[in-house]
């Protein structure tokens, strides 16, 4: 105890460092200048150095303050998926104080900060600027030399991103709008990890499953089979083993769980941080959640590819009707689960109505629209028995913080009249959020991004009105300078009169 509280008392703004001393930054070194020659660190000038990542921070720098966390998270996450997948590697991580080590970062020409570089093994230079990307480790190890084989890299659930949705998500969390911030690496690994979670979970008896519990898995797998993408390789294995061996599956959890053996377990056994919020453990309800969401873009995924034959179409109140029965026998949490059948089975948010039997594009849409306003309900729901605990009565800022997405996340999602939801826009940021990046995902990122960034439209109005006012006092000036000539030669002429 008071080691930590010595520790905290070392790494203040105040004494010039972040991490140096305290308890809760492994695996980073805070350079406190104490090795290395004449003051100057050999891990950055040595020429026996391995790969390793280095940030460059000032400890009055807001926005290093608040990437402090996430730093240290990024260095444990790399460094756990290093030692589970490329035994006998190592990718060290560094800090380096420019307030207390200023001409460390005046050789590195550090102008902002924080600034973090990664550099190969005996190089000075920067191989490549880790932040405000945070690369998955993957990219990372692969770019240091570290290798690790395709197949351990598919059952840890890679999917190679664009920059722009990492870039995304952590201007998103310096700004303080995401406390948990997420890629879609582990929006998809939440998913895989929740649906192991279930079908490890699907027996409450001895037994074999009752014929009606069998149907219904049978469905859901089948709906999944069409709904997730080819991209999350581990629940598609699942799947088509399960169904291959159907009959024996379902006659008890052992034939069940020994199929689910025969795949590998993933590497990364714990939910994100998102998930977890970071108690070890939890993430299983949304993991679930994601899944969900995944399979409701998928599906009409799906039958936008089946146009040509339009017997595999799956129409919204089927899916509906999967999912409902899936959540009805086999999702254990007994209050989420009365809750969302009851809502369900009593047609709230309109449901009998939108979710309709046709074939007609426009009406799948309704599936994953209905699911993300179902969510929304719960979310707001449970915000609002926090506020009851609490004998607290929630303001309409509360309500709307329990929305998702935020303003922020979403602009263009948001009617800015009365501040309700824009279907078609909310449609395509559940594209963004749930579906691999094909074309036309990052069709919608890059206009969320102009959305986003807001900076194109204003610029924009704002030369233009610059220009409308120049014109406006050219014409002004032109106008009294003729008039005063004018004058003048009247003058001139009465005066030779
Ligand atoms: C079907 C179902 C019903 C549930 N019912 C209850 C209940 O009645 N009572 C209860 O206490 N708990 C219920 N839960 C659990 C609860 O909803 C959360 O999963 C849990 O509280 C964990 O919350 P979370 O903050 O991790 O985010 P979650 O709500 O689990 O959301 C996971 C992720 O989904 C994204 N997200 C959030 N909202 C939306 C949205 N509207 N559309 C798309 N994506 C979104 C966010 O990125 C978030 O991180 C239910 C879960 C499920 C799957």
């Amino acid at each position: 105890m008071s080691q930590q509280i010595k520790a905290e008392k070392i790494s203040t703004p105040e004494s010039g460092y972040l991490y140096l001393g305290t308890t809760d930054s492994y695996p980073i070194s805070d350079y406190d200048g104490n090795h290395g020659a004449s003051g100057r660190p050999d891990f950055l000038y040595g020429s026996d150095t391995g790969p390793r990542v280095v940030e460059f921070y000032a400890p009055w720098c807001p926005h290093c303050k608040k990437m402090r966390p996430h730093y240290i998270a990024y260095a444990q996450r790399v460094t756990k998926l290093v030692n589970e997948t490329a035994p006998g590697q190592e990718i060290k991580f560094y800090a380096i104080s420019c307030v207390v080590h200023s001409m460390i970062c005046k050789d590195y020409k550090i102008t902002g900060y924080p600034r973090i570089f990664a550099f190969l093994p005996g190089q000075h230079t920067p191989a490549m600027d880790v932040f405000p990307k945070m690369p998955h480790p993957f990219e990372l190890m692969d770019k240091l030399g570290l290798y690790v084989d395709e197949d351990t890299k598919l059952r840890n659930n890679y999917v190679p991103e664009s920059e722009s949705l990492a870039d995304r998500v952590v201007s998103l969390m310096i700004r303080g709008e995401m406390s948990h911030p997420r890629s879609k690496r582990d929006t998809f690994h939440d998913a895989v990890l929740s649906f192991n979670f279930s079908m490890r979970n699907l027996f409450t008896t001895h037994g074999p499953l009752s014929d009606d519990a069998s149907k219904t898995l049978h469905q859901w797998l089948s709906f999944l089979r069409k709904a997730i993408p080819r991209q999350l390789v581990e629940i598609h294995r699942v799947i088509d083993s399960v169904l291959n061996d159907f009959d024996s599956a379902i006659k008890s959890e052992e034939n069940m769980v020994a199929i689910l053996d025969r795949f590998p377990k993933p590497v990364r056994s714990d939910w994100s941080d998102s998930c977890t919020k970071g108690q070890s453990g939890m993430g299983y309800t949304c993991g679930l959640w994601d899944l969900f969401h995944i399979a409701s873009i998928g599906i009409v995924e799906w039958n936008t590819n089946a146009r040509e034959d339009r017997s595999k179409a799956v129409s919204a109140v089927d899916a509906g009707n999967v999912l409902r029965d899936f959540i009805a026998h086999f999702f254990g949490c007994d209050e989420c689960r009365t809750n969302f059948l009851k809502a369900y089975d009593s047609c709230e948010l309109d449901r009998c109505n939108r979710l309709r039997p046709t074939m007609i594009t426009t009406a799948w849409n309704e599936f994953p629209f209905w699911l993300f306003e179902m969510h929304n309900a719960v979310n707001l729901r449970l915000m609002r028995e926090q506020a009851n605990e609490e004998t607290r009565t929630l303001t309409e800022e509360d309500e709307r913080r329990s929305q998702w997405p935020t303003r922020l996340e979403c602009p263009g999602c948001f009617n800015n009249t009365n501040g309700s939801f824009i279907k078609e826009a909310v449609l395509q940021h559940l594209r963004i959020e749930y579906w691999p990046d094909d074309q036309i995902t990052q069709e919608y990122r890059k206009r969320l991004g102009e959305t986003l960034d807001g900076r194109q439209p204003h610029t924009m109005l704002f030369a233009i009105t610059l220009l409308c006012g120049l014109v406006t006092l050219v014409l002004l000036l032109g106008y009294l300078v003729r008039k005063s000539l004018l004058r003048r030669r009247r003058n001139l002429n009465i005066k030779a009169n």
